[in-house]
């Protein structure tokens, strides 16, 4: 089987500097003994190394389009793919890349590591090794993207960073696990509910307003009005639980209503990493409610952000945009969350 690598920075390739880790391991040599230990045929592996390197922190859309631009550029030349990442992005870029690629038709799997490959303590090679053999396994069971880390592979589109130091460093908190690694692995049922209607041609990603704000006790109308001055192409709420918002706050709901009288979409999602967002099931939400505001049902941060730049790169406008939020692109949202 033939498997290609697209590296595109992050901690499992970086070394000490003055001011901190750096991309800058040899990874190439790296890996090339990894597959060796391994006895896997480097011929039947292909390598790009994005340049330059970065700290998945300074990922953009951009970045983003980089990747999908490497794993197309070599669509034809591999049957699974792996993508090396840094963790602190990862989840943006998998669940972007998941509404990218539902065309693609072969298996992607993003993985990195908490510690630089070649560190004793490092869970580098287990991250990778892991990973190959997740997009070799998924070759005819699950043609999506996939992030594999510690034990488990994820949909790339359901899956969150819980840990900034722990070896399952990522969770899925609402769908199961795609695989957990074993003698022998266990892949779970649920996997042929990750499709979803899939978009054709996608239009490249391209960098968009978008305001993610928090709500936390005691904000205020006018808080909240300024950091929706000027008005962001669309705002992503974290409200509490189910979709809830200090209604009780003068003039707190009218601000978000005001915004979506003026064209923004705002998407409300949850502070629970585990959530179901249902707009109206209290009185404080029925205001937002009615006002236009759309529910992330059960959607990560994560997929929730990358489906807004989505759709904004794709020209949708705000008319179709709660539509869009709340139909499976590529399984990101559960059916019962529609
Ligand atoms: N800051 C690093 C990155 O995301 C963290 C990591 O890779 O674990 O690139």
């Amino acid at each position: 089987m033939r498997i290609h690598i697209t590296y595109t920075g992050g901690t499992i390739g970086m070394v000490e500097s003055p001011h901190g880790l750096v991309p800058g391991a040899d990874m190439r040599g790296w890996l090339r003994r990894l597959l060796d230990d391994a006895h896997m045929d480097p011929s039947l592996i292909s390598f790009t190394e994005l340049s330059p390197l970065i700290d998945s922190s300074n990922a953009t859309p951009d970045n983003w389009q980089t990747m999908i631009d490497d794993l197309r550029a070599h669509r034809d030349e591999a049957d699974a793919f792996v993508v090396l990442h840094g963790t602190d992005t990862m989840s943006y870029s998998s669940a972007a890349l998941s509404y990218a690629l539902t065309d693609f038709g072969k298996p992607v799997v993003f993985t990195g590591a908490q510690h630089p490959l070649g560190k004793i303590e490092s869970d580098a090679a287990a991250n990778v090794a892991g990973a190959l053999n997740a997009a070799m396994q998924s070759v005819g069971r699950f043609h999506g993207v996939g992030l594999f880390f510690g034990q488990h592979l994820f949909a790339g589109n359901r899956v969150s960073k819980s840990s900034s130091w722990a070896f399952e460093g990522f969770s899925s908190p609402s769908s199961e696990p795609l695989a957990r690694t074993g003698t022998p692995w266990h892949w779970y049922a649920g996997i042929a509910a990750a499709d979803g209607c899939g978009w054709r041609d996608p239009k490249p990603y391209g960098r968009h307003d978008v305001a993610v704000i928090d709500m936390a006790p005691g904000i205020t109308a006018a808080r909240l009005e300024a950091m929706l001055t000027p008005r962001p192409e669309a705002a992503i709420l974290r409200a509490y639980g189910v979709g809830d918002v200090p209604s009780d706050e003068p003039g707190l709901t009218d601000v978000i209503a005001d915004a979506l009288r003026d064209g923004v979409p705002v998407v409300i999602a949850s502070q629970c990493q585990q959530a179901e967002v249902l707009l109206g099931h209290y009185e404080v939400s029925d205001a937002i409610a009615r006002a236009g505001a759309i529910g992330s049902g059960d959607m990560t941060l994560e997929a929730t952000y990358a489906k807004v730049m989505f759709l904004l790169s794709q020209g949708v406008d705000a008319a179709d945009f709660g539509r869009w939020m709340s139909t499976s692109i590529a399984g990101e949202i559960s059916p019962h969350s529609l």
